[in-house]
C-alpha cells in the first residue's frame, strides 16, 4: 500500500461480492489530502458500489476503508460522516417536504448533534447562527433566492445544488460525489463545474464519480478508471485519457 505521508483515504486490498458477482476485486486507492480523484468507468463498473463501501452503507466482503488514521470499515455511517466524510448521492437525497432554508440547517445539526433534528416551532439552541451559516452557504451554491420555497419543488440541478449545500455546511474533510452532474442539461452541468472548482480550492480532499468525461478532465487532480470491479488505469488526466486500455474499456465503449 502506498505510505506517502500526505495521503488521507487508502482503500486497501477491498473486495465486494453480491452473492457470484465481483463487483469490486483487488481494490487498492490512495487519495493524497486536498486533492481532487476522480473515479470513472462504464455503467456497472462498480463506481458507486465503492463510494458506499467508503461511506459505511455497504460492508466490503474484504479488506478495510482508513480515513486519516481511523479505520472506517465496521463503522455506522453516521459515525463516519462525524469523522468529517460527508456524500452527494448519484439521486439527491434531500428531505422535499421542508424549505430549502431547512434542508441545509438540518444537517448542520446532525453534524453537531449526532441527530436529524428539526423543529419548526421553537428555536434550538444556536439555531441563529446555523441558520446564518446555512444562508451563506445557499448563497455560495447560487440558491439564496429560493430559500423560503419547498425542496421538492426545485428542478432537478437545483436540487443537486442544494444536496451539495447541505454537504458544505457540515465542514467536511473528505466530500465524495456520485456523478455530481447526472441527468443536467450542459448549461447545469457546467454551472455545478464552476461550482465545484470554487470549493476546490477550500481544500477539502474529493473523490468525485463521474461518467462526463468533459467533468472528470475539468476537476480531477488524478483518476482512476474501474471496469469490472477492478481497477484498469491509475495516473494523471492526461496519462490515463491515452491509456489505449482506457480507451477500449470506456472512452471508446457505449455510455
Ligand atoms: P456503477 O456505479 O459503476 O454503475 P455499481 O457499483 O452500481 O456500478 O454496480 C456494480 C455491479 O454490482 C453491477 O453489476 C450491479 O448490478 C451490481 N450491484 C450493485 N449493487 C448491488 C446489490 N445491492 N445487489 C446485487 N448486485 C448489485
Ligand atoms: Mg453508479
Amino acid at each position: 500500500m502506498n505510505m506517502r505521508e500526505n495521503v488521507v483515504l487508502h482503500v486497501a486490498d477491498v473486495h465486494k461480492n453480491f452473492g457470484g458477482l465481483h463487483a469490486l476485486a483487488d481494490i487498492d486507492l490512495a487519495v493524497e489530502e486536498g486533492k481532487t480523484h476522480a473515479i470513472i468507468g462504464p455503467n456497472g463498473a462498480g463506481k458507486s458500489t465503492l463510494l458506499n463501501v467508503i461511506i459505511g452503507r455497504i460492508p466490503p466482503t474484504s479488506g478495510a476503508v482508513v480515513f486519516d488514521g481511523e479505520v472506517l470499515t465496521g463503522k455506522k455511517p453516521h459515525e463516519i460522516n462525524q469523522l468529517g466524510v460527508s456524500r452527494v448521492f448519484q439521486t439527491p437525497e434531500i428531505f422535499p417536504e421542508l424549505s430549502v432554508l431547512h434542508n441545509v440547517m438540518t444537517p448542520a445539526f446532525a453534524k453537531r448533534d449526532g441527530a436529524f433534528r428539526i423543529n419548526m416551532t421553537r428555536p434550538l439552541d444556536g439555531e441563529a447562527a446555523i441558520r446564518e451559516e446555512a444562508e451563506a452557504m445557499l448563497e455560495d451554491v447560487g440558491l439564496a433566492e429560493r430559500i423560503g420555497e419547498h425542496a421538492g419543488a426545485l428542478s432537478r440541478g437545483d436540487k443537486r445544488r442544494l444536496e451539495l449545500a447541505m454537504c458544505l455546511i457540515q465542514k467536511p474533510r473528505l466530500l465524495l460525489l456520485d456523478e455530481p452532474t447526472a441527468g443536467m442539461s450542459r448549461h447545469d452541468t457546467n454551472t455545478t463545474i464552476e461550482l465545484l472548482k470554487k470549493i476546490k480550492s477550500r481544500g477539502m480532499t474529493k473523490v468525485i464519480i463521474e461518467h462526463d468525461m468533459h467533468v472528470v478532465f475539468s476537476l480531477a487532480d488524478t483518476i482512476s478508471v474501474l471496469a469490472g470491479g477492478r481497477i484498469i488505469s491509475e495516473g494523471l488526466p492526461d496519462a490515463v485519457r491515452g491509456d489505449p486500455r482506457v480507451q477500449e474499456a470506456y472512452l471508446g465503449g457505449a455510455h
